[in-house]
């Protein structure tokens, strides 16, 4: 027994796709077999002429061994579906963490070089308020970004739906052998199974406050990590830490004329503030390396896809039932 393969070479002319029940078009216009079709015996002339006409030699034949009887069929099967009837636990090396490819917004210190201060310390005092204003007292806001980015990159697939989600992908890669399961049980036996065979549709739990629920909306995961980070930052790099980056200069300001001549007084400003800003921003992407934010995201990775392949398992049980009765 034979059935086409298409290879990628295909160029979507379209040629193959019209005029024969063997093959159909995908979403993309590329040619796929339609699945678990069959050449019957007395068709294979017409299909032998299908594959020489395409322009790119992309069509050919492969051999499928029939089986001795349904009962063979059924077994096998029931095997093909079992071999890939789960979603592999995710591991440490799913979630990396590396600081260069997450950024922590810094901000430009608007009050520097500004000569309005009677001391240094004065100077020095205000260069304080303004990195507490825009850095120091932001650490929360800023690992929440932080967080967000690191969730996006590589958490997203364990929550989101669409075509990135591993359950849809999943889904679709089981669906897809249950088509070839249920085509060729038609070519062979004559028999169609029922439309419930092929349609599957798996997930994690999603009821209120599941894993999945929380997820989506990020009331686990984002702000934990954040106050972690943020406290862990705290206790790393107080903000006397940040006092050496900034730095203070003075200049001699006129201040008109008096008794003996020209009159001057030292005014002083403060520079450097936006250094510190950028420092405590790298600071803050090493320790979100320490505060574990990898580990804490394969934690919850690890409780959606335990419970995508406890329903998953559940949901193959009934297709097997379904062989099984037949
Ligand atoms: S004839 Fe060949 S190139 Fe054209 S759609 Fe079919 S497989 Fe693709």
């Amino acid at each position: 027994m034979k059935k086409l393969a298409v290879s990628t070479a295909c160029i979507s002319c379209g040629l193959c796709t019209v005029t024969n029940e063997y093959l159909q078009e995908d979403s993309t216009g590329q040619a796929i077999p339609v699945p678990g079709k069959l050449i019957s015996d007395n068709e294979l002339a017409t299909v032998k002429q299908l594959i020489d006409n395409c322009p790119v030699s992309a069509i050919s034949f492969v051999e499928v061994q029939k089986p001795m009887s349904a009962k063979d069929f059924i077994a096998a099967a029931t095997k093909k579906i079992s071999a890939i009837a789960t979603l592999p636990t995710p591991k440490q090396s799913d979630f990396p963490y590396n600081s260069s490819e997450f950024s922590v917004p810094y901000y430009g210190a608007a009050g520097q070089y500004r000569y309005e201060y009677s001391s240094e310390s004065s100077a020095n005092s205000a260069a304080e308020r303004e990195f507490n204003e825009k850095a120091y007292s932001q650490l929360k806001p800023f690992a929440l970004k932080l967080v967000m980015q690191y969730k996006s990159k590589y958490l997203a697939p364990y929550y989101v739906s669409g075509p990135t989600s591993i359950y849809e992908k999943k889904n679709a890669e089981i669906k897809s052998l249950l088509a070839e399961i249920a085509g060729e049980y038609e070519s062979i036996f004559g028999q169609k199974l029922p439309a419930s065979f092929v349609t599957f549709e798996v997930f994690p739990d999603t009821e209120r406050n599941s894993m999945l629920d929380m997820l989506r909306k990020d009331t686990v995961f984002s702000d934990e990590i954040a106050d972690l980070i943020a406290s862990k930052h705290r206790s790393e790099y107080p903000i006397s830490n940040y006092r050496s980056t900034w730095d203070t200069d003075y200049e001699d300001k006129y201040i008109g004329k008096g008794m003996f001549g020209d009159k001057y007084k030292t005014v002083y400003c403060y520079k450097n503030v936006e250094a510190a800003n950028k420092e405590l921003a790298d600071d803050m992407l090493r320790v979100a390396g320490w505060a574990d934010i990898n580990e804490i995201a394969l934690d919850k990775a690890c409780v959606v896809v335990d419970q995508y392949n406890r329903n998953m398992k559940k949901a193959i049980e009934e297709k097997i039932a379904i062989l099984k009765n037949l």
